[in-house]
C-alpha cells in the first residue's frame, strides 16, 4: 500500500501532467492560428506525451492499490506573442515540472517508498531531455533571430518529429 502522504503526492501529480498537456494544447492552437504548422505539430506531439505522464502515475496508483483522485484542470494561461515566447513559456513549464518531479524525490525518500523512487528515476532522465529538446529549438529560434525564411526551415522541421524514443510500453495500459 501507498502511504497517504505519497498518494497525495502522486495525485497531484497527474494533475500536473493533465495540466501540462492542457498548456500544450493551448500553445498548438496559438501555433496553428499564426501559421506555424510545424511547430502545432510539435506541441500537440508534447500534449499526448504529456498525457502519457499522467497515466504512468495513474497507473503506478492503480498497480500499488491505491485510490486515483482526478482534480479539476485549470484554464491555460498562455499569452503568446512569438514562436520563441512559445518555446519559453514551454520551457518555463518543464523547469516548473521538474523542481515538482525532484520535490517528489525527496518525499519518496524520506517515506522510503522504493517503487516511486524507481518510477521517478524515468521521469528524471525524461525532464532533462524534455528541457534539452526545447532548449535547443529556443537556440535556434535565437539564431533565426525572426527571419521569415528561416522560421519556415524550422517549422518544416518540426513538422517532422514522430512518435519517437519511449521505453516502448502502452503507458495507457495498467496491465501491461
Ligand atoms: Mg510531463
Amino acid at each position: 500500500m501507498i502511504k497517504q502522504k505519497v498518494l497525495d503526492a502522486i495525485n497531484d501529480q497527474i494533475q500536473a501532467e493533465f495540466q501540462s498537456a492542457y498548456i500544450y494544447l493551448a500553445i498548438s492552437g496559438w501555433c496553428e492560428t499564426e501559421n506555424y504548422p510545424g511547430m502545432a505539430h510539435w506541441m500537440r506531439m508534447q500534449w499526448e506525451e504529456e498525457i502519457e505522464h499522467a497515466m504512468k502515475f495513474y497507473n503506478h496508483i492503480i498497480r500499488r492499490d491505491g485510490e486515483v483522485e482526478l482534480k479539476e484542470l485549470e484554464k491555460p494561461d498562455v499569452d503568446i506573442d512569438s514562436p520563441i515566447d512559445a518555446f519559453e513559456q514551454a520551457l518555463e513549464h518543464e523547469q516548473y515540472i521538474t523542481k515538482r518531479i525532484h520535490e517528489m524525490y525527496d518525499l519518496a525518500r524520506e517515506e522510503n517508498d522504493y517503487p516511486l523512487q524507481t518510477l521517478l528515476n524515468w521521469f528524471i532522465d525524461e525532464q532533462v531531455e524534455e528541457e534539452d529538446a526545447v532548449n535547443e529549438i529556443l537556440d535556434r529560434l535565437k539564431l533565426i533571430d525572426g527571419d521569415g525564411g528561416g522560421l519556415y526551415m524550422l517549422d518544416q522541421e518540426l513538422a517532422q518529429r514522430t512518435g519517437e524514443e519511449e521505453d516502448g510500453g502502452d503507458e495507457m495500459n495498467a496491465n501491461e
